[in-house]
């Protein structure tokens, strides 16, 4: 039996460092909207033509284009000899989406096996994100936590003055924060009622949270 899974959490709750390390333990394929869609527009298929222009307006791809490119890539995928599973990435993000992930695991005869939510707080995630701060000269980036400059706010190569960009600044990620909720809750509740779903604190050191999700995995594996 295949492993196909699904991790949720919100933006600096840690998924892609989770992924990735249960992607290696278990040699699984990533399979990520993102990363179709700009496949497909350097293609340029007549399907990445459209994309092109959508993303080129700012717009979103709609429902059934990213469908119809999913289910190719998974197909191919699953149809390898040395296929163990998936982990996507991307998709679904909102609740219509659910059902048009199972109508596609239906064609291809596969079945998602987890949907491994990584509970995080709001505080945590703003403490984890806000402490990126950029050089306003050279753009290096710093992180107070992990890779602080030598000297408090000024850059080591140019002694420039360091700033927060908008997008790390405390206000910014708790609105996304605000919006993944927003967005995933009705997921999470589709996911829970179907049995599918695993949540774990996320408040912990990166690697205590590798281990939770391998746990669970695990677990999951044994069945
Ligand atoms: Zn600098």
């Amino acid at each position: 039996m295949a492993l196909n899974l699904i991790f949720l959490g919100p933006p600096g709750a840690g998924k892609g460092t989770v992924a990735q390390a249960v992607m290696e333990k278990y040699k699984l394929t990533q399979v990520s909207t993102g990363d179709l869609i700009r496949a497909e527009i350097a293609s340029g298929s007549k399907l990445g033509k459209e994309l092109a222009e959508i993303v080129n307006k700012g717009h979103l791809v709609n429902d059934d284009q990213i469908a119809q490119m999913l289910e190719a890539d998974l197909k191919t995928k699953a149809a390898k000899a040395s296929f163990s599973g998936f982990i996507l990435d991307g998709f679904p993000r909102t609740l219509p989406q659910a059902p048009m992930l199972e109508s596609i695991l239906g064609k291809i005869n596969q079945k998602l096996t987890a949907v491994i939510y990584i509970e995080s707080s709001k505080e945590s995630v703003v403490k984890r994100l806000s402490s990126r701060w950029t050089c306003s000269v050279c753009k290096k980036v710093y992180n107070t936590v992990s890779l602080p400059s030598k000297k408090l706010g000024v850059c080591d190569d140019d002694g420039a003055k360091l700033i927060q960009r908008d997008d790390d600044k405390p206000e910014t990620i708790a609105k996304r924060y605000d919006t993944f909720l927003e967005k995933t809750s009705p997921l999470i509740e589709y996911y829970n009622k179907k049995g599918l779903l695993h949540r774990y604190d996320g408040n912990v050191p990166p690697a205590e949270s590798v281990s939770a999700a391998e746990k669970i995995i695990a677990k999951i594996a044994k069945n």
